[in-house]
């Protein structure tokens, strides 16, 4: 027997426990060649004081294995510690989420019979990165952050593992006909990375069309690409058409380190109960093995699954009197998949992993491109304006305050409220107030920072309360920009 491979194990919150513990009894029973060590995570440890949710000795062991079991985490909502999920994908890396969607049917009642989808969901960035302002009395913000390379090695994933697996098309979902800066780099990157794997189909789709997709025909979809926040969201609606959140594993994938979890959450309502299906965890673990290349155990243990499932023992949350013959508790659950262990299923197709043949992907999303010119012509100033000063009274407050940048629109919320504003009854609270070395947007000419300053200085005189500056680029002369409606 080679030397056990190390991962680190988390049991978490709620029903983290009972279904981790299921878990591990079923790859102890089927010799998976690991050697796990325990590390506290979550609720317990935030009360300790640590913020991260993590204690410090945590992080070493995670450092040095690199692989992470762990169950879910209990995270305040609207308020209160930042996920330590969140935390753990950012600091590790593991820039790629990974959630296969699949129907049992017809011996789990789904809502449509042939799902079988993978969502690969970028991990770090977008609104996730947790930026997020109060910025007046009555306006709040969130930061979406895009970066070329992140989008790249997102996207270069997806089609490395549509390659590796199998599979033939890759969907990438944006919405990048309003975001056309932000989603639109998502959207160019997809069809530059497309042209490098001329043997997979890709195609793009608007988000809001593209999820309505996934729930009504969800078996188009093979490979789908996705940003942070529409990616959290498909994937439950996948997993929830295909059956129950309680089935799907997630790994989320970083090119040192590698974390694998259930999809759903703690489930703190049926927590201590015995109740819980532990299928996510123990589905996060097979691909958790095929990553450390045990596939053979890997195909095991799916495969005595798939007969588990077959032989109509079901937990609660999958019971039904039509298509079920037994309902069982976690415990029992997983003692009827060991008693499994061997065998093969007779309806579904069993799982077969080849040696060798799932190793990790590595993608470093680094597609050289010559550095471009980069020009500051102007500033957005955005101010608070409690007392509902209107656009005409605010340019002529503003129109003579620096000769190098002029005036140029003033929105609210993206909106033009000056010059000529058409809006009926404008917000005025938060105000944009754009000024640009000239108004001919072909013939911006380079300005200062300290040009800037002086601007700020003179607002500061007038009483206006700056709340955020955000400067105005071009970029080999392109417009680093979006224009405000209107402009
Ligand atoms: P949840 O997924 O915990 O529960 C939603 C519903 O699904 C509940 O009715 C629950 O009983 C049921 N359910 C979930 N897992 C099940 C299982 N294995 N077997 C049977 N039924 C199951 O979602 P929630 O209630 O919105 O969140 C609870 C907590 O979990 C929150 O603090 C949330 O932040 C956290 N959470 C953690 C993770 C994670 O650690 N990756 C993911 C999502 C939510």
């Amino acid at each position: 027997m080679s030397i056990k491979t190390p991962i680190t194990v988390a049991y978490g919150d709620g029903i983290g426990p009972e279904i981790m513990q299921a878990t591990l009894d079923i790859l102890t029973a089927a010799h998976a060649n690991i050697a796990p060590e325990l590390i506290e995570v979550g609720e317990k440890i935030y009360r300790e004081g640590y913020t991260s949710g993590i204690p410090d000795a945590a992080w070493d062991t995670l450092k040095r294995t690199k692989i992470l079991l762990k169950g879910p985490i209990t995270t305040p909502q609207g308020g209160g510690y930042k996920s330590l999920n969140v935390t753990l994908r950012k600091t590790l890396s593991l820039f790629a989420n990974v959630r296969p969607c699949l129907t049992f049917t017809p011996y789990i009642k789904s809502h449509c019979a042939n799902i079988d989808l993978v969502v690969v969901r970028e991990n770090e960035e977008d609104c996730y990165a947790g930026i997020e302002h109060r910025q007046t009395e009555e306006v709040f913000q969130c930061l979406k952050l895009l970066s070329r390379p992140g989008c790249e090695r997102i996207i270069q994933y997806a089609f490395e593992y549509a390659r590796k697996f199998n599979r033939h098309k890759v969907s990438c979902l944006s919405k990048d006909n309003i975001m056309k800066m932000t989603d639109g780099l998502f959207h160019h990157v997809f069809n530059e990375i497309a042209e490098d794997y001329p043997d997979i189909q890709h195609e793009h789709l608007i988000v809001d069309i593209g999820t309505a997709l996934v729930a009504s025909n969800p078996e188009r979809f093979d490979v789908i690409v996705t940003l942070n926040l529409y990616g959290d969201i498909i994937s439950d609606v996948a997993a929830q058409i295909a059956g129950s959140v309680g089935l799907a594993g997630a790994a989320n994938i970083g090119n040192q380190m590698a974390m694998f979890e259930a999809i759903h959450g703690s489930a703190p309502d049926i927590a201590g109960k015995d109740i819980a299906n532990p299928s996510g965890l123990l589905n996060a673990a097979i691909q958790m093995l095929i990553h450390i290349n045990q596939p053979d155990t890997a195909a095991i243990i799916e495969n005595a699954w798939l007969t588990t499932l077959e032989d109509g023992i079901h937990t609660g949350d999958i019971y039904s009197a039509e298509h079920s013959q037994q309902k069982v508790g976690t415990r029992a659950f997983a003692l009827a998949v060991i008693e499994r262990l061997g065998r093969t299923p007779a309806h579904f197709k069993p799982a077969n992993y080849q040696s060798g043949a799932y190793t990790k992907i590595e993608c470093y999303g680094s597609r050289p491109k010559p550095r471009s010119q980069k020009t500051l012509v102007g500033v957005d100033i955005f101010i608070d304006n409690p007392k509902d000063i209107d656009g005409e009274t605010l340019a002529a407050s503003l129109s003579q305050l620096s000769e190098k940048l002029t005036l140029i629109i003033i929105t609210s919320r993206g909106l033009k409220i000056w010059p000529d504003s058409t809006i009926e009854a404008p917000y005025l609270r938060h105000c944009c107030c754009r000024f640009q070395s000239t108004n001919d947007l072909s013939k911006l000419k380079p300005v200062s920072h300290h040009d800037i300053i002086q601007l700020l200085n003179a607002f500061e005189t007038l009483g206006h309360d700056v709340i955020k500056t955000e400067n105005l680029y071009t970029f080999d002369g392109q417009l680093g920009f979006s224009l405000a409606q209107g402009q």
